[in-house]
This record gives C-alpha cells, sequence and structure tokens, in this order.
C-alpha cells in the first residue's frame, strides 16, 4: 500500500507497518484462519465511517447523522442474505467470540445445558471450554472425534443428546477437516427440542463459494460466522437467524445487550468483502482453496504424515506428529525459522497437555489468495518434510527460508 500521511506524522508507526508488510511477502502463511483481504476491503476500513458512532439500528439510532451509515448498514446486510439465504442478519458483533458471546446471551440462561464440540478434539474456546465465559456460565456438555476414525460420530451426539436433553445443540469447529452433517445435527436438535446452531467461522467462504453445504439451508436455528476466515473479509462477524423472533433476541443481545457503537468502517469493509464474494471468482477462489489443502494432504501422507481423519474435505488439516520426532510447539518454532508459519495443535484425545499439543494445523485459504496451485502445495510439502528432519539445525532452516523466499517473490500479498 502506498501511504501518504504516516511518512509525515509518524515514521515509527509506518516502519512497523512495512516491516510487517514484508513478513507476509516474504513468508508463507498455512495458518488456517487467516487470509489476505483485498486493497478495497484495506480501503473501506480506513474511510471515515471509522468516526462515526452508530448505537442502535438502521432507522433506530441513537445519534444525529445515521443516514448514511443506515445505508451501508443495510447493504452488508442485503449482501449476506444475498450470500447466504438467511432471513435475517446482525452484522454489528466485533468479531467471532463476541457474536457467539450474543448468541447465547440471547437465546440462554446461566446455568442451562448446552452441547458443543471439545477444544483439544477441534471446537472452539467460546465452545464451553472451563476456561472460558463460555464453560463458566453454561452446563456444556462436550462430545469429541473417534480416536480411530478421526471423525464426529453422530450417533455419539445423538445419545449425549437423548441423554442430557440440552437446550442448545452448537455445531461448528476451528480444527475439523471433514463435511460436518448439518441436517443430522438439526434432527438431533429437533428431536430434543433443542435450538440448533451452527458456528462456521472456519468454512464460511466454502459455503459462500459454494463449494460445501451449509447450516442455513440445512434449517438452523441461528449461525454465527467471522468474516475474516476463509470469507476474506475485515475481522468481524455475522449473526444470521432463520426466524423474526429469534432475530429480535439477536438484536437486543449486540445492543444493548453486550455492545456499544458498532465498528461502521468495518461493517462497510464486510460489505465489500461480502460483494466481492457473491462474484464467480470467489467460487474458483473457494475451489481452489480445497482442491490445494486435498493436494497438501495427499502429499504430506506421501512424506510419511498421519493426518487426523486421513484426510480433508475442507482447507484445513490436523496433523497427528506421534509418528515424527517433533512435538507441535516446536514443529511451529521450527517452521516459523523456515519461513512458514502454522499454528501447534491438539489432536483427539491428545496424550499431551494443550501447552505441549501433539499436533499441527495447516490450512490453504491464504495462500491460495496468492494465487499457488497444485505445483506449490508439492514444494511446500517437501519443505515442511525438510523441516521435520532438520528441524534442530539453523543452518538448514535457514536454507529452506530462502527457497521458500524465492517461491513466496512470485506470489503477490494483495494490498502490499
Ligand atoms: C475463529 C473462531 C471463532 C472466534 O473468532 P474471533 O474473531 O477470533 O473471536 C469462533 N468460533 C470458531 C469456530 C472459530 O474458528
Amino acid at each position: 500500500m502506498d501511504y501518504k500521511f504516516l511518512p509525515i506524522t509518524d515514521v515509527e508507526v509506518l516502519e512497523l507497518i512495512k516491516k510487517e508488510e514484508r513478513r507476509q511477502a516474504d513468508g508463507l502463511e498455512l495458518i488456517a484462519s487467516e487470509n489476505y483481504t483485498s486493497p478495497a476491503v484495506l480501503e473501506a476500513m480506513a474511510s471515515v465511517f471509522q468516526n462515526k458512532y452508530s448505537e442502535g439500528y438502521a432507522g433506530r439510532r441513537y445519534y444525529a447523522g445515521n443516514e448514511i451509515v443506515d445505508e451501508i448498514e443495510t447493504l452488508a446486510i442485503e449482501r449476506a442474505k444475498k450470500l447466504f439465504g438467511a432471513n435475517f442478519i446482525n452484522v454489528q458483533a466485533l468479531s467471532g467470540s463476541p457474536a457467539n458471546l450474543a448468541v447465547y446471551f440471547a437465546l440462554l440462561n446461566p446455568g442451562d445445558k448446552v452441547l458443543g464440540l471439545k477444544l483439544d478434539h477441534g471446537g472452539h474456546l467460546s465452545h464451553g471450554h472451563p476456561i472460558n465465559f463460555t464453560g463458566k456460565t453454561y452446563d456444556f456438555v462436550q462430545f469429541g472425534c473417534n480416536s480411530e476414525t478421526g471423525r464426529i460420530e453422530m450417533d455419539e451426539v445423538e445419545k449425549l443428546a437423548r441423554e442430557h436433553q440440552p437446550k442448545m445443540i452448537v455445531a461448528g469447529f476451528s480444527a475439523y477437516s471433514r463435511d460436518f452433517d448439518w441436517i443430522r445435527f438439526r434432527e438431533i436438535a429437533d428431536e430434543v427440542g433443542a435450538i440448533a446452531f451452527a458456528d462456521i467461522a472456519h468454512v464460511a467462504g466454502l459455503i459462500a463459494g459454494k463449494q460445501i453445504s451449509g447450516p442455513v439451508e440445512a434449517g438452523f436455528d441461528v449461525v454465527t460466522t467471522t468474516t475474516h476466515k476463509t470469507l476474506r473479509g475485515p475481522r468481524g462477524a455475522l449473526i444470521m437467524s432463520k426466524d423474526e423472533e429469534v432475530a429480535k433476541k439477536i438484536n437486543r443481545a449486540v445492543f444493548p445487550g453486550i455492545q456499544g457503537g458498532p465498528h461502521e468502517h468495518i461493517i462497510a469493509a464486510i460489505a465489500v468483502a461480502l460483494g466481492e464474494a457473491l462474484q464467480p471468482e470467489f467460487a474458483e477462489y473457494s475451489k481452489q482453496v480445497i482442491v490445494n489443502s486435498k493436494k497438501l494432504a495427499g502429499e504430506l501422507i506421501s512424506h510419511g504424515f498421519k493426518i487426523v481423519s486421513d484426510g480433508t474435505d475442507n482447507h484445513l488439516m490436523v496433523i497427528d506428529l506421534q509418528n515424527k520426532n517433533v512435538g507441535g510447539r516446536e514443529f511451529t518454532e521450527a517452521l516459523d525459522r523456515a519461513g512458514i508459519s502454522a499454528s501447534a495443535s491438539t489432536i483427539p484425545n491428545d496424550p499431551n497437555p494443550p501447552m505441549k499439543p501433539s499436533g499441527i494445523r495447516f490450512g490453504t485459504p491464504a495462500i491460495t489468495t496468492r494465487g499457488m496451485r497444485e505445483a506449490e502445495m508439492e514444494k511446500i510439502a517437501e519443505w515442511i518434510s525438510r523441516v521435520t528432519e532438520d528441524w534442530e539445525d539453523s543452518e538448514k532452516l535457514a536454507a529452506i527460508k530462502k527457497e521458500v523466499g524465492e517461491l513466496a517473490a512470485k506470489f503477490l500479498v494483495p494490498g502490499v
């Protein structure tokens, strides 16, 4: 990006921005939750909507001067409806976790029983982890993956639902590489009279790109997503609901329940990102994300890596490193020194504590945005394999970093 004012007013900050631009351009981003937004999204984020206080909703604001804010927020909502087929959408939640908080706050009472996926099996902190607000406030029962197959077993979900009669079932994940059986989840929720809540933070872009099925069409009562992962927008969230009563409760929970003024510059950028996601190129993009992910997983398997569930249906994979001579954290650090960013991850029924996880998670959304395809996945798998062998050898890691940098230089990072 070209900066007009920072070179005059704040060189110290400008230098850090430039350094971060270099870091993002020189390395390979395999963190599954990250992506690069378009320069258009970045421009909207830097717009004067930032200056506006707009507590309330379109047509019902607590401050004057919101006529245009109403238009931009309505535009974001209309585009999101078109993209996901939802009836009601709230675009004000500040990020994924606050969006989930708003859903619980709107639809549950403290102490209510909820069924969700365990964190170390691929769930999210906000799905009832004991150290999270959600785990402290609601009575979560958690399901996991079968340790042999690495897959969620719907029969177990059904059994737990019958046994515990939860008021809500949360279906969603941060580190699960297989398709979710949304319809079965909703049927189980119906059977026990629970609210069906889906959190598609990770896969929203793949659903929007019509590459995998989604929970809205499966009839979920409420669906949240972040806007900054596969959906490739600014850091923010959407909350979608099926009926008006639920939507009203959600709106009241977001404001005045939890938040004050919404971030309208972010909402403007969400509108831009949703506009991009409605284009045919975005379907192509999300298709390639999955093609790349399957290719990377296949290559890693051929290098002797064990992948949880033996493959992937989406943009990510979790590697079980127990057959390699390195833990998740050491491996993540070694990869970083070789110019490759990833995140250490627990594996289902991890024998090691969460601070020393036995796995690592890779994802293809960011490298696919840069334009990388199958041939690059082959190279990347090879480097990853070399790092498992040389993770303690600084010189060899530096040599890999040089090769990584040469490849990275051929693929532009949008906005840099
Ligand atoms: C990333 C993620 C979130 C949280 O999003 P933040 O924007 O980091 O708060 C919530 N749920 C799931 C499933 C996620 O993967």
